[in-house]
């Protein structure tokens, strides 16, 4: 399935062109479980306790990576899990999206952190957390946090984090089982979407964004069909 098939966010190999760059990505990009899509209170069909999910983030080095379209944050160990649905989901990478990929009550944020993880049998989940903009001068993710550094610098090659520093403090959160967002788009990933916005400085990851001549790496809201939706 992974071939070297050039995309990106452009008119001509941006998303509505996805499934045009080759089958892999037709086949994948138009199954009916599909990411992003708008959440919203109206939308809920089924409820779920708080408890379901369980974060277990720890403070943890992680390499530093820029690809074409984000930064990742990889972790040098497995120590970073969630528990969800009976089993453990280890984390692999965080990474964003400018502006948010899910929409919330109809609300486009700034900036959306995917927190990608897998099982042991491979299953993916990812917890997506959106975040407004504060503004002022400081930089990026200044969040005060015992193992964090403050004005993190995102030109080194690692940084030593807690990610539970990215986690909103009121856990209310929506689940339902979707698509990764970038090529080839496949399913089924586990979505954990949190309904609590996050306020973070964004100065410095806009700055660089300029510097690499990006504008915007989201994918389009898709439609939701016959997705169930869960809500805490
Ligand atoms: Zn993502």
């Amino acid at each position: 399935m992974e071939k070297e098939i050039e995309w990106d966010y452009s008119l001509n190999k941006g998303p509505e062109s996805w499934i045009n760059l080759c089958d892999d990505y037709h086949q994948a990009c138009t199954k009916y479980m599909q990411s992003p899509i708008a959440l919203a209170k109206s939308k809920i069909t089924n409820n779920l306790t708080q408890d379901a999910l369980e974060i277990e983030y720890e403070c943890d080095d992680f390499q530093i990576q820029w690809s074409k379209h984000t930064f990742h944050f990889i972790p040098k160990s497995k120590n970073n899990k969630v528990y969800f649905d009976g089993k453990y989901f280890y984390l692999d990478d965080i990474h964003f999206h400018i502006p948010s990929e899910h929409s919330l009550e109809n609300a486009v944020y700034p900036i959306e952190f995917h927190f990608v993880h897998h099982s042991q049998e491979n299953e993916p989940l990812v917890i997506a957390v959106l975040f407004k903009k504060i503004v002022g001068n400081e930089e990026l993710l200044q969040i005060e946090e015992s193992c964090t550094t403050i004005n993190w610098d995102l030109r080194k090659k690692s940084l030593r984090l807690n990610p539970k520093v990215f986690i909103p403090q009121l856990v209310n959160y929506y689940a339902y089982y979707g698509s990764y967002t970038t090529p080839p788009c496949i399913g089924d990933v586990h979505w954990i979407v949190f309904s609590t916005v996050s306020s973070l400085f964004s100065r410095t990851i806009l700055k660089l964004m300029k510097e690499k001549g990006w504008t915007s790496n989201n994918r389009p809201i898709q439609k939701q069909e016959q997705k169930k939706i869960w809500h805490t």
